[in-house]
């Protein structure tokens, strides 16, 4: 069965934030509620899951493989038994380090297999987005073409100009990507790309709209605070 949300949901993508162990767990004391998914550097995880009460815990990224000689990287199986519950995919970060769709589509396999919820990250550089329409769906239908597995599948339509940015996207844009996204996949879909607390309302209220993908303004106890406020009424 394919992941349906009750509510509207947070997931805060920290990102490399905060610097050390006891800043991670003060700012998931702040951010610690039902709706929130809290996305810290992999370090962290164990100390964060072990003071959350109410929020789930996702890892920024996972490999493909169980174990084995693949220096530096992270199996689903031991993301698992740290209690993590979600993984992004494919954030547009590590696509601009080399990552490929291909690689994405193994690592969502993996990651779905071990029983992991996976949030594959989508979205267009600003050179198509420039180009209309037609080019942003068509780049996405790309970027959607290795996908097999839909069942715990959840897409954050991310456009790249829009992440880290200050620009986000027109909330109609983003409502209609997320159409499309969900005619090819039918999976509920996140918006992401400088989300803040002035913006959170017009996003969650789109229907196609599941929830959010936030960056920066996640790792800002007070701003992610009046987020979840708004993010409650939905
Ligand atoms: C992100 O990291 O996925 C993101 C959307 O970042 P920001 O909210 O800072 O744009």
């Amino acid at each position: 069965m394919n992941l349906n949300f009750m509510k509207k949901l947070l997931f805060a993508n920290w990102k490399m934030n905060p610097i050390t162990e006891s800043e991670a767990v003060k700012l998931a004391r702040a951010s610690d509620v039902k709706n929130a998914v809290l996305i810290p550097p992999f370090p962290f995880l164990k100390a964060v899951k072990s003071v959350l009460k109410n929020a789930s815990l996702g890892a920024q990224d996972v490999f493909y493989e169980e174990k084995g000689a693949f220096t530096g990287e992270i199996s689903p199986q031991m993301l698992k038994k740290l209690g993590v519950k979600y993984v992004v995919v494919g954030h547009s970060e590590r696509r601009r380090l080399g990552e490929t769709d291909e690689v994405i589509a193994k690592k969502v396999k993996a990651g779905i297999s071990a029983g992991l919820k996976v949030i594959l990250c989508v979205g267009e550089p600003l050179s198509v987005y420039k180009k209309g329409k037609k080019a942003t769906e068509e780049f996405i239908k790309k970027q959607l073409k290795f996908i097999k597995d839909k069942k715990n599948l959840i897409i954050a339509y991310e456009p790249i100009w829009a992440v880290g940015t200050g620009k986000n996207a027109n909330p109609e844009d983003a409502a209609r990507v997320a159409r499309f996204i969900k005619n090819i996949v039918s999976v509920p879909v996140l918006y992401g790309g400088s989300t803040n607390s002035k913006n959170t309302e017009i996003f969650l209220k789109k229907k196609e709209i599941a929830g959010l993908l936030i960056g920066g303004a996640s790792i800002d106890a007070r701003e992610f605070q009046k987020m979840i406020k708004i993010a409650e009424r939905f």
